[in-house]
């Protein structure tokens, strides 16, 4: 039963879900939606007396990339699963619950908070994220692995005693994760997604072009015409860059199944990984996977052909969420709204031991 004093602070408290991701930081607020949608850069100066002075995040920090003098760099925290950098994770996260607490009119209203972690980050990770989202001003911080918000997130049954496989394919890390019965069961992380696809369609061009080309162009091309299986009508696009024997501006002409060829050594380190780990899931829950399907979310869910390719490879249905980029987002907001039910998908739960 929870105590009357908690109860009217819930009345005026906000719930705040956050997916911490590698590429890009969206908040739920409840009753409200999605209110932020940007990515999960920040731009450090590094020329500053205090070490690593901020000047901007989020969106208006990539804005700032690749325009601004050298000593000002974009880093992305959590580029690779893991926090390479406490100090700058810390105030992204407060930035963004800033951005939502504000200073609305009534001081006293502490928001809940759930935040999805990448799955591979220790103990000492989460403590720093949570400390963080306890220093921005939350009443209580509660830690869900992602891979389990995007599942819970896509409507799959995850509290229920039957198998439910969600493969999360985001910028940084591939996760997939096997849940049953609020848990997770089996699950691998893998670095290799969205950014890897856009390096392996720079490597392509610079190989067989001699092309130089930018991160944007290559995603660009990842999402206009790249794929994963044969399309059913194949298309083309002209990449723009810098020749690098000439060191002049150049375009040239790309099929989908250039680019198809480009990305196939990381789709199948991605299709590798799903199959081991079916490898490992125990039989009965491989008997619901059989029967139900393989759910994919995260941006990399929407490459062309890929839930074909697994589709054929697993020889199981495999399905795309219906909203793969916010799967991870809604999932938390979906834990604020029944945090009894979920509780058991939540790594860890840290209340601020005084409520004033
Ligand atoms: P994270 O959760 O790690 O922040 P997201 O789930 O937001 O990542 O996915 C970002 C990745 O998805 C990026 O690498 C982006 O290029 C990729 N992506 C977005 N849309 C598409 C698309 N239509 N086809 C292929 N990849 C896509
Ligand atoms: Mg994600």
């Amino acid at each position: 039963m929870q105590n009357p004093l908690d109860w009217l602070l819930g009345l005026f408290s906000l719930d705040i879900g956050i997916d911490l991701g590698t590429a890009n930081t969206l908040v739920h607020v409840k009753n409200r939606g999605i209110i932020i949608n940007e990515p999960s850069v920040v731009a450090i100066d590094r020329s500053s007396r205090r070490r690593n002075k901020v000047k901007a995040i989020g969106a208006e920090a990539k804005e700032m990339v690749g325009r601004t003098p050298a000593h000002i760099v974009a880093v992305r925290p959590l580029q690779d699963g893991v926090i390479s950098d406490f100090d700058v994770t810390e105030q992204m996260i407060g930035y963004f619950i800033g951005k939502v607490h504000g200073n609305r009119a009534i001081g006293a209203a502490r928001p809940r908070v759930v935040i999805g972690i990448p799955s591979g980050v220790t103990e000492v990770e989460k403590r720093a994220v949570r400390d963080a989202a306890i220093s921005a001003g939350a009443r209580e911080a509660g830690l869900v692995e992602e891979p389990m918000a995007a599942a819970i997130g896509a409507g799959l049954p995850v509290t229920e005693s039957v198998g439910s496989m969600i493969v999360d394919i985001g910028g940084g890390t591939t996760e997939v994760a096997v849940i049953s019965l609020g848990g997770i069961v089996v699950s691998r992380s893998i670095r290799v997604a969205g950014d890897e696809m856009n390096e392996d369609i720079i490597n392509y061009a610079r190989q067989k072009y001699n092309l130089l080309i930018g991160e944007r162009m290559a995603e660009r091309a990842k999402i206009e015409i790249g794929s994963a299986y044969p399309l059913e009508r194949e298309r083309t696009m002209i990449l723009r860059g810098r020749n690098l024997i000439t060191g002049l501006p150049e375009a040239v002409e790309v099929s989908s199944v250039e680019i198809r060829e480009a990305l196939s050594s990381s789709v199948q380190v991605i299709v590798d990984a799903v199959k081991a780990t079916l490898d490992e899931t125990p039989p009965e829950l491989v008997a619901d996977l059989m029967e139900y399907g393989i759910v994919l979310a995260g941006g990399g869910a929407l490459l062309q052909g890929l839930a074909q390719r697994l589709q054929d490879e697993t020889r199981m249905h495999v399905y795309v969420a219906d909203n793969p980029l916010t799967a991870v987002v809604m999932g938390t907001g979906m834990i604020l709204e029944k945090p009894e039910f979920y509780r058991e998908t939540l790594t860890s739960m840290q209340r601020k031991s005084t409520i004033r």
